[in-house]
């Protein structure tokens, strides 16, 4: 019989690597929180540039409020961070970050340097982690306002997910992708986007009042003018409370893939119950069954919604997910129905 083997504790910088694997998972991974970094510092204005996929090089500048002097050193530590302190504060989060796991998983499997200045200062500062802690003391530099966050190398540590990303088409598409659906969403802040050493930006938004007019100039004018606008809410404690309004295409809209842009209370994420419902609602309204865009942002009170449940946050679960998704589905089919007969008659 064997004997039972000895069990020990792992290193901690063997256990910070595995769980900094789960957080960034992709080159998409670190830009998404990035992006949503900047989007919390109150910025303005987010570009992005991109080189071997993200696997050289992902380069994230805002000019948000920057980052204190004194917060230099523990910024790229394991749960730090300025937007939770207590438990409880979990409920009513509005910021999109708040585990502190961000920053520092990117410096267990990537180089960080940082550069930031805020406001008033008449320098900035520059500084590199790895593995959580600082390399060197940060160091006085030339800087515009706000952040920007270089992370070189990713997963240099990590070989087989290197290769895998390697031999995958590459993270690019997806960061434009990702990117597009902050655009469309978030209208007061201009995006951009860029391959390193292209000439053009694949992602340029420019902050404007209209949602359709920053879905043409993202999305293109072949998706803005085939769209619906739509509208819901409901306010009865007892099933569902929520606002939701948004964009859906019509029936003269073709595409082989749905596109779904879905934010929470302002958080980017997937629900693909709710996803699954609205294709279902498309086959049985529309003849041509062509796969829809649709872009919906849906407001709940902060305590419906448990933002938690996934270590990249990705997916939220909602009190009374069912209630809702049922009438979205209700919404969106009266609005194709009505359009669609309209359209018939005008024929
Ligand atoms: P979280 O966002 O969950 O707090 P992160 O690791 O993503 O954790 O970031 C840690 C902290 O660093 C944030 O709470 C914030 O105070 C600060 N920070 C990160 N990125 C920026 C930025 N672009 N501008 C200003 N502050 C930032
Ligand atoms: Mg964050």
């Amino acid at each position: 019989v064997k004997e039972p083997p000895r069990i020990h504790r792992l290193d901690e910088s063997v256990v910070n690597r595995i769980a900094a694997g789960e957080v960034i998972q992709r080159p998409v991974s670190a830009v998404k929180e990035l992006v949503e970094n900047s989007l919390d510092a109150s910025s303005t204005s987010i570009s992005v540039l991109v080189k071997d996929g993200g696997l050289k090089l992902i380069q994230v500048s805002d000019d948000g409020h920057g980052i204190r002097y004194e917060d230099l050193p523990i910024l790229c530590e394991r749960h730090t961070t300025s937007k939770l302190s207590k438990y409880e504060d979990l409920q009513s989060i509005k910021s999109m970050g708040f585990r502190g796991e961000a920053l520092a998983s990117m410096t267990y499997v990537g180089h960080v340097t940082v550069t930031t200045i805020t406001r008033g200062q008449l320098h900035g500062y520059r500084v590199s982690y790895r593995d959580g802690v600082m390399e060197n003391e940060p160091k006085a530099c030339a800087a515009v306002k706000g952040t920007q966050i270089v992370i070189e190398n990713l997963f240099y540590n990590m070989i087989a997910r290197r290769k895998t990303l390697q031999n995958s088409a590459d993270d690019y598409t997806k960061i434009v992708d990702l990117l597009s659906r902050f655009a469309i969403h978030h209208i007061d802040v201009s995006f951009s986007c860029r391959k390193h050493g292209a000439a053009r930006a694949d992602v340029h938004s420019v902050a404007t009042p209209s949602r359709l007019n920053a879905i043409r100039s993202v999305y293109g004018l072949l998706v803005a003018q085939n769209l619906i606008k739509i509208e819901a809410s409901d306010n009865d404690p007892s099933s569902s409370v929520f606002e939701m309004d948004g964009f859906i295409s019509n029936s003269n809209y073709v595409a082989k893939k749905t596109t779904m842009v879905l934010f929470i209370n302002d958080r980017l994420v997937e629900c693909t119950a709710l996803k699954r419902a609205l294709e279902v609602v498309y086959v049985a309204t529309l003849p041509k069954a062509s796969k829809p865009f649709i872009y919906m942002s849906i407001t709940l009170p902060p305590e419906h919604v448990d933002v938690n449940v996934h270590p990249t946050k990705r997916e939220v679960s909602l009190l009374n997910q069912e209630v809702i998704v049922e009438k979205m589905q209700s919404v969106v089919e009266s609005v194709l129905r009505n359009s669609n007969e309209s359209r018939t008659f005008q024929e």
